[in-house]
């Protein structure tokens, strides 16, 4: 049987002999962008359910159906693991997000710190990068991605069994490594471009469940940082090995 290569996020169940609406925006994409016409084979997954391969039923360009045919594979859940990062310029903040959901984050949190660059985040389009590239990895989970809040309150609230794996510049070079850590709940930190406050940086080194961690001997940039932290992180603790 013909395999099908464009993926398809939907939000809603899906089952084998399920039908499927698609929006204005996915009929669009799939019959007048893809070319795609009746009995084209489409794959659906929707954070829940699993993968699903799914044929075109009506195709107009603005609306259609798709019908789920079988199960391709089941939901591969990523890790416990957060992602939060002080949001930098437009397109390198898309490249963190992109890179967070590809690389297997379970939730995006972009945070406001004493120096951060931006004030303000664009949150329905950060969300709409996180789909399109777990669409693109063949992923079967989207992380869901927060609106911009404060370091503070964040870690005020703080769910005391969920570890962070603070990423420390002024550490660089030195061995700190997650070597000796364990547990299933973590998040990431990244600090922005102008890096942590050393008001931030001692309220981090006095929480018993952060651990400040070195990314090697150079400075990374915030974008640079969040790929290597999540590669650490995904190697010793995540789903790699
Ligand atoms: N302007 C700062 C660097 C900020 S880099 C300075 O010159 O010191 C942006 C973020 O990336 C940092 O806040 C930190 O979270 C992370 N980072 C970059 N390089 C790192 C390293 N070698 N070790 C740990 N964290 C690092």
């Amino acid at each position: 049987m013909k395999n099908a290569k464009i993926r398809l996020f939907v939000d809603q169940p899906l089952s084998e002999g399920q039908t499927v609406l698609l929006t204005k925006e996915q009929s669009h994409y799939l019959f007048s962008v893809m070319r795609l016409s009746t009995d084209g084979l489409v794959t659906l997954f929707n954070s829940q359910d699993g993968e699903f391969q799914a044929a075109v039923e009506t195709a107009h360009k603005k609306s259609g159906t798709l019908k789920c045919t079988h199960k391709t594979r089941d939901i591969q859940m990523p890790p416990d693991l957060w992602l939060m990062f002080a949001p930098i310029k437009k397109t390198r903040t898309d490249f963190i997000v992109e890179k967070a959901a590809e690389m297997g984050a379970r939730k995006i949190l972009p945070i406001g710190t004493d120096y951060t660059n931006s004030e303000r985040i664009r949150q329905d389009r950060l969300q709409a990068h996180a789909l399109e590239a777990a669409e693109q990895c063949g992923g079967t989970f989207v992380p869901d991605v927060t609106d911009l809040q404060k370091l503070d309150n964040l870690l005020s609230t703080w769910d005391q069994e969920r570890q962070i794996m603070f990423c420390d510049e002024t550490l660089v070079g030195a061995a700190q490594t997650l070597q000796k850590a364990s547990g299933e709940k973590w998040a990431i930190l990244i600090g922005p471009e102008g890096g942590f406050s050393d008001r931030e940086r001692a309220i981090l080194h006095a929480m018993p469940y952060a651990h400040a961690v070195a990314l090697g001997p150079r400075i990374l940039r915030a974008d640079t940082a969040a790929v290597a932290a999540l590669t650490l992180w995904q190697q010793h603790l995540g789903d790699w090995p």
